[in-house]
């Protein structure tokens, strides 16, 4: 290569360098304007794709801290076994999906929030009266996602139960409707969603009697405490200002859910 050839590479190599340092001047996460968000695309309330909007209780903090981060959400579905992958692989930046912080989960990714906290519990046809909660289910048909918190909670209350585990829970509710399992369990704030979706309005009930605390956190890459902390300051301004609350009223609202105690928590420590 002679000097000037070389002279020119240099110059285009310092050109490309200046346009990727611009591009990931957007703040938090890098990468550019837009930030790789995980939420869920079937639970009414919390996280649903209608069309090319999504909305729900995760869809509208996701955006209010993307916003804060100076970020633009690309939101990215993200079912609850794959949530550890997706995040460890950097597929998504941020999971907002229903996510309970566990132990078993901080092995592999972390957590900012919680913000906020449901409960297990079960949902039935509206005419069944003997599900009654966990001590119900001998011999009843149930339905929960794989690599939920709910599906390993009913496994081990409820030793040798008759559990179907699908990918997703909109599959249990279809199932559910057309009578080939029994009861549904996962967190109360789903199911209540699904209840109040007009298909199944006067069909479905919630039995309304939790068995477990589920608290909502932001997924994020394990040990990344920077990330953490900016989310946790969002999350407290969102609080603060009174948006959590009104994002609460305007998705879990029309379904008649009300937040329980504990809500609004205070975020953990990161580490
Ligand atoms: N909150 C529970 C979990 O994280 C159940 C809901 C879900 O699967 O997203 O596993």
């Amino acid at each position: 290569m002679k000097v000037r050839q070389i002279g020119a590479a240099l110059a285009a190599t310092a050109l490309a360098l200046t346009a990727s340092a611009c591009g990931s001047s957007g703040g938090a996460g890098g990468g550019g304007d837009t930030m790789k968000v995980g939420i869920k695309f079937d639970q009414p309330g919390l996280g649903l794709k209608v069309g090319s909007d999504y909305k729900g209780l995760d869809v509208d903090v996701a955006k209010y801290v993307a916003k804060e981060l100076g970020k633009t959400p690309e939101f990215i579905q993200a079912p609850s076994a794959q949530r550890e992958t997706l995040l460890s692989t950097g597929q998504v930046t941020l999971i907002f999906a229903t996510y309970s912080i566990t132990d078993k989960r901080k092995e592999s990714v972390s957590f900012a929030g919680p913000y906020f906290i449901a409960g297990q519990d079960l949902l039935v046809r509206a005419d069944n009266s003997d599900i009654t909660g966990p001590d119900s289910l001998a011999g009843k048909k149930l339905c929960s996602v794989t690599g939920s918190t709910s599906a390993q909670k009913i496994k081990d209350k409820v030793p040798g139960v008759n559990l179907q585990e699908f990918g997703t829970y909109s599959e249990c509710v279809a199932a559910l409707d057309a009578g080939t399992i029994d009861a549904l369990t996962t967190d109360n704030t789903i199911l209540a969603g699904f209840a109040a979706q007009e298909q199944y309005k006067g069909k479905l009930k919630v039995v309304g009697n939790t068995f477990s605390e589920e608290r909502y956190g932001v997924g994020l890459k394990k040990g990344d405490k920077a990330l953490c902390e900016q989310v946790n300051a969002a999350l407290k301004k969102m609080v603060d200002s009174g948006e959590w609350q009104k994002a609460v009223d305007a998705n879990l609202g029309p379904a008649g859910f009300k937040p329980g105690a504990g809500n609004p928590p205070a975020a953990d420590a990161c580490s």
